[in-house]
């Protein structure tokens, strides 16, 4: 594809308001340059229609019946907000009116898992109307793509990355000539063509997703605040926007917990080698974070924190010597379809952690025939990323040091070059961030 185009994502509180979806309108279109722009839901709405689906699974119609009625009518109000014309006022209404009928008609139905990413769906279908129809009203060449035929998973729910490289090229292809393309995050079809997601914060990903598709100049990710901060801000005061990160950094820290970003955006980025830029919506000068190939050598860069782990400890006497043990133990979680995240392991045992608690209970039973099972659960991992090579003196101490108040649970090092991971009980998630910051910056 010859036309370079940038990919930019705006999340929930930056289109979370009429005025915001005209601020970033004003932003996409200020240098005339083409681009491809990828919207969350407007905020709120993704757990509004979350709440909505749990009163249907519940068998409690009215209560979903109640809250779309409530949020049809901040949307109306939205409306009127946005447009100055009757024509857009109507043609949107009527649109969003559909929304919201299709909502009530789903207390007839079944309610199963497949409703259900329908109606997480609306949000991003809605947001995303409303802004090309602002900008077709204010005279800007613009057309909205369906990230539903764009964006599709397999049987594993992963990306099918080229399916979407051929899907995104050919509608941008089918669509020459216009300034601004439109689509929405976080949506996408599943293997068997059902409307699915990219699950929660999933926008980021769409942007990544179709910036590596696309090889974009740049994927931008606006939000709410300045870039990647050192710490999790929402835990620890003082925290400061990181400038730089390195692909591995910024994945391993969307992994472990922040926020800022989807926890597994990064790598499309990374494997086609697009940059990514962090901004902030609300101070679009000021210069965020870039994430890209570069590594800066000798620096701690940023702390994260992931809560809802649950510990297993397998010890076992006959783990001694015992070729293919591991083997075993991990066999039992493949099978479970279960992830492990963290991994320790002495001479009589193994620790690992998981989030993913489906089907722990099998695990568990299945461990069991291996050794002693232990579980602990509501675990935090933290996890510190930077330059943590073997010849970089002095870190993993500090690091270590700053906990040395702390009660923890597992310590795992030398996995990658950039990261050292502890996991801690979750009551002691907010002194050891204080902690790590006091002392690493
Ligand atoms: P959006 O709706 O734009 O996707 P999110 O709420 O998903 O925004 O992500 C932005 C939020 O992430 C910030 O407001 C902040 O509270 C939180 N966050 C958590 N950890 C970090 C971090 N290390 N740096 C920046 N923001 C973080
Ligand atoms: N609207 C979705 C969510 O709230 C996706 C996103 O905002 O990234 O999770
Ligand atoms: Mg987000």
């Amino acid at each position: 594809m010859k036309n370079k185009m940038q990919v930019l994502k705006f999340g929930g509180t930056s289109v979370g308001s009429p005025q915001r979806m005209k601020d970033v309108c004003q932003l996409v279109t200020a240098d005339g340059k083409q681009k491809l722009v990828v919207l969350s839901a407007m905020s709120g709405t993704t757990n509004a229609l979350v709440e909505i689906s749990d009163y249907y699974y519940k068998n409690n119609p009215e209560g979903a019946i109640h809250m779309i009625a409530q949020l049809e009518q901040k949307y109306m109000a939205h409306v009127e907000e946005l447009y100055s014309t009757d024509h857009y006022k109507d043609i949107t209404r009527t649109f969003l009116k559909g929304v919201f009928e299709g909502l009530r008609s789903m207390a007839k139905t079944h309610f199963t898992s497949i409703e259900e990413k329908i109606v997480l769906a609306q949000g991003e279908l809605m947001s995303t109307n409303m802004v090309t129809n602002y900008l077709l009203e204010t005279g800007v060449k613009t057309v909205l793509l369906s990230a539903l035929e764009m964006v599709k998973t397999d049987k594993n729910s992963e990306p099918d990355a080229s399916y979407i490289k051929e899907k995104s090229r050919q509608a941008i292809e089918d669509n020459p000539g216009y300034q601004i393309y439109i689509t929405q995050g976080f949506i996408c079809r599943n293997a068997y063509d059902e409307i699915d997601n990219l699950l929660r914060g999933g926008s980021d990903y769409t942007a990544c997703l179709l910036g590596a598709a696309l090889e974009a100049d740049e994927i931008q990710i606006w939000t709410d605040i300045d870039g990647m901060h050192n710490n999790d801000p929402r835990v620890v005061e003082g925290t400061v926007p990181v400038r730089q990160l390195n692909f591995d950094e910024a994945a391993e820290l969307a992994y472990f917990g922040a926020k800022i970003l989807h926890p597994t955006c990064i790598q499309p980025a990374k494997f086609a080698g697009v940059p990514v830029r962090l901004l902030n919506t609300m101070d679009p000068s000021a210069p965020g974070t870039i994430i890209n190939n570069d590594f800066i050598p000798g620096k701690i860069k940023a702390v994260a924190a992931r809560d809802g782990n649950v510990c297993i400890q397998i010890t076992s006497s006959r783990m001694l010597l015992a070729y293919g043990f591991l083997r075993k133990v991990f066999e039992i979680f493949e099978q479970n379809k279960t992830s492990i995240d963290m991994i320790c392991t002495s001479e009589v045992g193994v620790s690992v952690t998981i989030d993913n608690t489906t089907r722990l209970e099998e695990i568990i039973s299945e461990l069991k025939k291996y050794g002693t099972v232990q579980v602990d659960n509501d675990m935090t991992i933290i996890c510190v990323v930077g330059d943590l090579r073997q010849n970089n003196l002095g870190f993993e101490t500090l690091a270590c040091e700053a906990l040395k108040n702390i009660p923890v649970r597992m310590i795992s090092y030398g996995g990658s070059s950039h990261n050292i991971s502890f996991l801690i009980h979750k009551e002691d998630k907010q002194a050891t961030l204080q902690a790590l910051s006091k002392v690493l910056f």
